[in-house]
């Protein structure tokens, strides 16, 4: 992991990010690695430039192609929940502005994105390429995971499914934990953490409630 210092990088933004680690330890992320990679992470350079004096509040906002970039809060607690050795497999569904990504690189885990917009797909590259985050990025559906790559030891969905994907099960490793926020669109969703025991045996868990924007099937209309 060698992230690059960039130019628009400036302290008040490093000093704003500290702010910001230190509201989410209060929230109960404690993971050091997760906390190290949100200080790091400069995450006013995934928004527009006009909205960057939202980008270390504690909120959603809206990116292009009607999508949003995650709560903060949202990032680290599903970074925190994946609890990996670094090094490991981790594949994102739902690059978006690439931000989530740029987090788990930080973490020290090698990373696949897939995203279903052509739009976010050459966006989150022009962000993450000069940061130095180094990851393998698709345009695809997230419904049918990344097979060449598989298995993962971590799959996280940054988009509400209405139910469990079966390909991401199929692509876990054993002793691999997906985690996905599961229900209808326009409702709270409940994230659920899935580990695999065994080839056939998962097991299930849920973690509380949180706000996503839909996955959809297939890569988006007029993208291909
Ligand atoms: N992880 C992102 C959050 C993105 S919001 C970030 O850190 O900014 C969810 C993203 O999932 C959107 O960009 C949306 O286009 C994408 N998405 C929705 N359904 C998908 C699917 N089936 N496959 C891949 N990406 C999908």
């Amino acid at each position: 992991m060698n992230l690059q210092a960039h130019p628009d990088d400036l302290p008040r933004h490093q000093g704003q990010r500290r702010q910001l680690v230190e509201l989410l330890q209060s929230k109960g992320i404690s993971d050091e690695r997760v906390l190290e990679a949100i200080g790091l992470i400069p995450r006013h350079l995934f928004l527009d430039s006009s909205f960057e004096a939202f980008a270390y509040k504690d909120a959603a906002f809206p990116i292009r192609a009607s999508q949003t970039i995650s709560q903060p809060y949202t990032v680290a607690f599903q970074s925190q929940m994946l609890a990996l050795p670094p090094g490991s497999k981790v594949l994102e569904i739902g690059t978006g502005s690439g931000y989530q990504a740029a987090v788990l690189f930080a973490m020290g885990y090698k990373v696949y994105s897939i995203e279903r917009q052509k739009e976010l797909f050459d966006f989150s590259q022009r962000i993450l390429l000069p940061l130095g985050v180094n990851i393998t990025q698709r345009l695809g559906d997230g419904y049918k995971g990344m097979e060449s790559f598989a298995p993962y030891e971590g799959i996280l969905v940054t988009a509400a499914a209405p139910d469990i994907p079966k390909a991401l099960l199929s692509q876990l490793s054993i002793g691999g934990k997906l985690l996905i926020p599961v229900g209808p669109e326009g409702e709270e969703q409940v994230m659920h953490r899935i580990v695999r025991k065994s080839e056939k045996e998962f097991e299930r868990q849920s973690l509380g409630n949180f706000r996503f924007v839909p996955m959809l099937e297939k890569v988006a209309k007029g993208n291909l």
